[in-house]
């Protein structure tokens, strides 16, 4: 069975006090990591922090909560204003980097070219790829969600993933933000067409690549989104921001 992983993506939110909610959510991962692994990905000004604090809450070696990154430039340095690279976020004590987010690929106009070679930024560094997918609703509505998920997962996914280098996280856009959630069987049609992607393109490999669902997952909703087949664990935006509704959300798993 893969295990499942609980990951919190907490956007442009957060300062320096929210290094409380953070501690807290450190204080409840024990009672919850027999079932999930926990990752949060704070805003780039928070992350080393957030690293060196959940370090010093580790036991035998093994940090409770692991931290993460939101988006990473390419290039390993260089002359590029306000960018950060992975080797960087590496350096702050990132574990893995979201790539390809549909909010940078919105806001940002990030090609699934793009994503990719960010994903590769992430390997460079010797990070984990969480790369994310899916359709709008437009897309929805006119039949094209595998259609749309299957390019994206061709454009965005690098050769030679493995279970250890790669996450995919399937968002459906229409459902990030606005309490909407596919139903199970939505969400269990797409996580096997993306399982079924991974197998033929990764073999070996692709039966133990984790596949999040994201997009209104709170601790209501997060039990049954879990336990749909090919469901590895969530993608929490808003619910991650408070230790109570996080903590929740892997307990559910
Ligand atoms: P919400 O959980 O706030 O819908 O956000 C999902 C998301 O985009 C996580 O990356």
């Amino acid at each position: 069975a893969v295990r499942p992983l609980i990951a919190g993506n907490w956007k442009m939110n957060g300062l320096k006090t929210s290094i409380t909610e953070f501690e807290a959510m450190l204080r409840g991962a024990p009672e919850v990591t027999g079932k999930a692994d926990l990752l949060v990905c704070p805003p780039v000004t928070l992350l080393a922090g957030f690293a060196a604090k959940a370090s010093s809450f580790g036991q035998e070696g093994k940090h409770a909560v692991t931290v993460g990154a939101q988006d990473c430039h390419p290039k390993a340095s260089g002359a590029h204003t306000g960018d950060i690279s992975a080797e960087m976020l590496a350096d702050a004590g990132a574990t893995a980097i979201i790539v390809g987010h549909s909010e940078r690929r919105a806001d940002h106009g990030e090609s699934d070219a793009v994503v990719r070679e960010k994903a590769l930024a992430a390997w460079r560094a010797g990070l984990t790829a969480i790369v994310c997918i899916g359709e709008t609703q437009a897309e929805r509505d006119a039949g094209k969600t595998l259609d749309v998920c299957g390019a994206q997962l061709k454009g965005s996914l690098p050769d030679d993933c493995t279970s250890g280098n790669l996450i995919v996280a399937y968002e459906p856009v229409w459902a990030i933000g606005t309490g909407l959630t596919p139903t199970a069987q939505d969400v269990e049609q797409v996580h096997k067409f993306i399982r079924e992607h991974l197998n033929q393109r990764f073999k070996n490999e692709g039966p133990s690549i984790k596949i999040l669902y994201g997009g209104s997952v709170k601790p209501s909703n997060a039990k049954e989104l879990m336990a749909v087949p090919n469901v590895n664990g969530a993608l929490v935006g808003g619910a991650s921001l408070k230790a109570a509704d996080f903590l929740a959300i892997a307990a559910g798993c």
